[in-house]
């Protein structure tokens, strides 16, 4: 599932296919990837509109559009954006297509069907209860330690909680907490002051540099135009199962927490 480096990279190198282009009409092709509002109306309103402004919040792409609606597209697990030529051949997973007036087209593919776009009067509709951004100063150790008081839950499933922090999945959160040295299964609420400023850290260096290799790539996630990123070469413990922490050597452990996948050092993460 891309997190939040892969939705920035992709975003940054879709930004200047889309920006100012006119989208003549938009086609359906899967009616449920359209959350809201209705198919009809959802084609209705994106004929004619152009993209003026993009962003990115949390794990969601944001596109202002020229009528000061939102368009907000959700990858989920398994979903892509291209630009592409009208005349290339539609894909078997392809959801919706933005027909361009410059003769190519801006689709959506996804091939579990998760993904998801919306269009809304505001974006809070939809994105308002998603916590800070991880590398914003809104997401500092007094922040974190007033959300983690009195939680019960493992770091690592509040780590996934997008009303705490948002942009996080399962890869950084793996790596994040390796780099604390925190183990996965700690109750938020037992996180010491130190450790708490050790998380922020750790969440913070992981994801800027995750940023630069533009993103982790394990199976399906790709920039647009199909290269890959570079993170999957800097992974500490996440898929590493039995092979040696980088750090210690002990071998690094597979539980699952919250019903995720979670990878650690079962030596140094206590
Ligand atoms: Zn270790």
């Amino acid at each position: 599932m891309p997190e939040l480096p892969e939705v920035q990279t992709i975003l940054d190198a879709l930004a200047p296919l889309i920006l100012d282009r006119e989208i003549h009409s938009a086609t359906v092709l899967w009616p449920p990837v359209v959350d809201r509002p209705e198919q009809t109306l959802f084609i209705a309103w994106m004929q004619g509109r152009r993209v003026v402004d993009v962003r990115r919040r949390g794990k969601y792409m944001l596109f202002r559009l020229d009528d000061a609606r939102w368009l907000l597209m959700h990858l989920r697990m398994t979903g892509k954006v291209r630009v592409t030529d009208a005349a290339a051949p539609l894909r078997p997973h392809d959801r919706l297509i933005f027909h361009l007036n410059d003769g190519r087209e801006w689709r959506f593919e996804d091939q579990r069907k998760f993904g998801r776009v919306y269009l809304v009067e505001s974006p809070d509709e939809v994105i308002g209860k998603l916590g800070p951004e991880p590398l914003s100063d809104a997401f500092d150790a007094d922040y974190l330690t007033h959300k983690l008081a009195r939680r019960t839950a493992p770091i690592k499933s509040l780590l996934l909680d997008q009303r705490i922090v948002a942009g996080i999945g399962n890869i950084y959160a793996d790596e994040s907490l390796f780099r604390a040295r925190i183990h996965p299964l700690r109750p938020g609420g037992s996180l010491t002051q130190e450790e708490i400023a050790m998380l922020v850290e750790a969440v913070k260096a992981v994801l800027a540099q995750a940023l630069a290799e533009m993103g982790t790539t394990l199976q399906d996630y790709r920039r647009p135009d199909g290269s890959v990123g570079a993170f999957q070469n800097s992974l500490q413990v996440f898929r590493r199962t039995g092979e040696p922490c980088p750090s210690c050597g002990a071998p690094i452990r597979r539980i699952v927490v919250g019903g995720r996948s979670t990878h650690f050092c079962p030596r140094e993460q206590r």
